[in-house]
């Protein structure tokens, strides 16, 4: 039994470099067999043509049969703005805005529509974040910066859904990323940016019920372990989680972005078809660590002392 996504579209919007998680659930759709579109944060756009053109990627792009990943379109995406009547006039005289045309998640389902007709994808992906206080405790998080957190990280999301299903056929499902400190406290993701994860993780449940009896579509959520990529670094500590996370959880290896980047297809396959609504944890186990490995506890858990 394989994972069989051709004959599908995939949209994954949150992609920037060969590092993060959008780049990793892209290839991976592509190696299932689905043709991939990207969607760019507008600041990012340039540098990520760049790279591409100069042929940066290609190794980090080659898929196990020896060809490319190839992305059908790229799109500019900023997805804190609904349509173009939101986006301030700083923004839009922005060099790196104001090249690109309409750059709203409005505009992106329109462009879809234009260039692929009335099902244009299949499969979305929100694989984005920001939280421009994050580095904050709660405690000194300002209510712009907490709700610019919950705006570009989590109501991007509802945003990205109701624009996209009415153009998505029966049997087709989003996927989002979130993290463990929705529910657990983790000391240095500050900025209101678990809170944003929270909310993703509930609109998650809300717009499984929505999308399913309105289009019969799924939609499910991905709690991934930590990785050091440019959005995580922010917090200045990710080395430290990874490295807690290794010596703590269940399964005591790094987590790779493919781990994260497979369950996407999983969950984009038919395979998957009666999951929606779930938060899949893709973390070696570490959300159902109590307490961290102390001294002695190995020895204990590999049932090598007389209190075994
Ligand atoms: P990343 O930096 O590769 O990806 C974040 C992307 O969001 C970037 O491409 C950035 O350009 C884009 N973005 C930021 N603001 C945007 C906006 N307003 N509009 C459109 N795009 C915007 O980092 P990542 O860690 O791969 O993040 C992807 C997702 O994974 C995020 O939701 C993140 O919270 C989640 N996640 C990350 C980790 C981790 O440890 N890295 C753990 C769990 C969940």
């Amino acid at each position: 039994m394989r994972i069989n996504l051709e004959g599908k579209r995939a949209l994954v919007a949150g992609v920037a470099d060969d590092v993060g998680f959008g780049f990793h659930i892209a290839k991976a759709l592509a190696e299932a067999g689905a043709r991939v579109t990207v969607a760019i944060w507008p600041p990012a756009m340039k540098i990520f043509e760049t790279l591409l053109r100069r042929g940066k990627m290609d190794e980090s792009r080659r898929l196990s049969d020896g060809s490319l990943l190839e992305f059908e379109r790229l799109y500019p995406l900023d997805a804190v703005y609904d349509t173009m009547q939101d986006v301030p006039a700083e923004v839009r005289s922005n060099r790196r805005y104001s090249e690109r045309g309409d750059f709203t998640i409005q505009g992106l389902a329109d462009a879809l529509k234009a260039d692929f007709g009335q099902n244009p994808v299949d499969i979305v992906v929100h694989s984005l974040a920001n939280g421009p206080e994050v580095y904050k405790p709660l405690l000194n998080t300002s209510r712009a910066g907490y709700l610019a957190a919950v705006s570009a990280s989590a109501y991007s999301l509802v945003s990205l859904v109701q624009r996209l299903a009415p153009l998505m056929a029966p049997g087709g499902s989003f996927a989002s990323l979130t993290y463990l400190a929705s529910e657990r406290t983790i000391a240095r993701y500050g900025g209101g940016m678990a809170a944003a994860k929270a909310a993703l993780e509930a609109d998650t449940r809300y717009l499984s019920l929505e999308v399913g009896r309105r289009y019969g579509l799924r939609i499910n959520t991905i709690s991934a372990g930590p990785l050091a990529t440019r959005a995580a670094s922010v917090t200045g500590v990710i080395n430290e989680i990874v490295e807690h996370y290794a010596q703590s959880s269940p399964l005591p290896k790094p987590l790779h972005a493919m781990d994260v980047a497979n369950t996407v297809a999983f969950l984009a396959s038919p395979l998957a078809s009666a999951i929606t609504g779930s938060t899949l944890y893709v973390d070696n186990g570490y959300h159902s660590v109590g307490k961290s490995l102390g001294p002695g506890d190995l020895d204990w858990v590999l049932g090598k002392n007389d209190l075994a």
